[in-house]
């Protein structure tokens, strides 16, 4: 069997697969389970290639999430030491990556519904998130100051999605005023100033629900988009003369990314396939970047798209970064299970 095992070299970017279960169509169309995991929550990932199991591929990543993974496990381990980091004043992001109807969405957003303060057991990463972020801070009961801003890319343009202007197209420019950490701003980007788990929640709920309004009327926008969530928390804490003091302010940068399917369409020539194009340049400027990020590289290509732009203050330094690859068990779906698994593999 071919097995691949990545190098062991200290990174701050961390790579987990999720493993969805079949769905109904692929039940129906009785498409055959060809991908294994080690137990609910392991560290390999075994595909069945073909007649034995001499030709299976075998990967390892950090963590490995079977079907039977749920919410709260995928939470509990990827995501609360990042919550940490970003406490402690880090820029992190946790992306999910991979081919459209894999999970991405279910594991970013998943059930949004806020009833009474109990999120749902299908509660994704940023209700639980917002939930476990004010728990904290109350329990810590520091002075704190907490925002978030919610926004969609599509053919490499910025839309708000907290905006209540429509068509308002928003623009990145450098921020000249951090000398020595080449950032960039967004120009005219709502920032919402949330206090507690539950107006950050609504705050999703909408900016999604005008995601699906717009979706409705452009077909594929939700495939072929980019969606940033970002919480930026300001935690003061008193020095022993009891004076004030601004101690930290981390960001943590939840992304949706398209459906990694659109990476290969980019042949054709007619008008879809352009903006497939445009979509291959977030997706593939973002590869280029994570791979020059892991290997050490001089040059960082962040200008190369919108995305990497945008993500470039929270990507590489002392930042942490989370790409979950989400994939499908089914044989219909293996080539592109195959191609999720290299580009995630790539980025360890
Ligand atoms: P994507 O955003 O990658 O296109 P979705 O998140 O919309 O995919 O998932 C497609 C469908 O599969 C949805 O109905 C979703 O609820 C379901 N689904 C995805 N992953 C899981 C999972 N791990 N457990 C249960 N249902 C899932
Ligand atoms: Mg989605």
């Amino acid at each position: 069997a071919d097995v691949m095992v990545g190098g062991g070299e200290e990174t701050n970017i961390n790579v987990v697969v999720r493993c969805r279960g079949r769905s109904q169509r692929e039940v129906k169309e009785n498409s055959t389970v060809v991908v294994n995991a080690d137990g609910v929550k392991g560290q390999v990932i075994e595909l069945s290639m073909g007649a034995n199991a001499l030709s299976n591929k075998t990967y390892s990543f950090d963590r490995v999430f079977s079907p039977a993974a749920d919410q709260s496990m995928v939470f509990d381990d990827v995501v609360k030491p990042i919550l940490e980091e970003m406490l402690a004043g880090y820029n992190c992001t946790i992306f999910a990556y991979g081919q459209t109807g894999t999970g991405k969405t279910y594991t970013m957003s998943g059930d949004m519904s806020n009833t009474l303060g109990m999120l749902s057991d299908e509660a994704g990463i940023i209700p639980r998130v917002l939930q476990q972020l004010f728990d904290k801070l109350e329990n810590e009961n520091t002075d704190n100051c907490v925002k978030c801003s919610f926004i969609e890319l599509y053919n490499e343009e910025l839309r708000d999605l907290l905006s209540t202007d429509e068509s308002a197209k928003l623009k990145i420019y450098d921020d000249a005023s951090r000398r020595g950490h080449a950032t960039t701003l967004v120009q005219g980007m709502e920032e919402k100033h949330i206090k507690t788990a539950a107006e950050g929640i609504k705050v999703l709920q909408e900016g999604s629900l005008k995601r699906q309004v717009a979706a409705t009327k452009c077909n594929d926008l939700s495939s072929r988009s980019h969606t940033v969530f970002t919480i930026t928390a300001y935690v003061k804490s008193s020095n022993d003369q009891g004076v004030e003091e601004l101690v930290s302010a981390g960001k943590l940068n939840l992304v949706d990314l398209a459906g990694s399917e659109n990476i290969q369409r980019s042949g054709a020539e007619n008008k879809r396939a352009t903006e497939a194009g445009l979509i291959n340049k977030s997706l593939l400027t973002l590869g280029r970047v994570i791979n020059a990020l892991v290997d050490h590289s001089p040059h960082i290509p962040y200008r190369e798209s919108k995305l990497t732009r945008l993500l470039q203050d929270s990507l590489g330094g002392r930042t942490k970064t989370c790409i979950i690859a989400t994939i499908s068990p089914s044989k219909s779906n293996l080539e592109e299970t195959i191609s999720t698994l290299e580009y995630a593999f790539r980025a360890k």
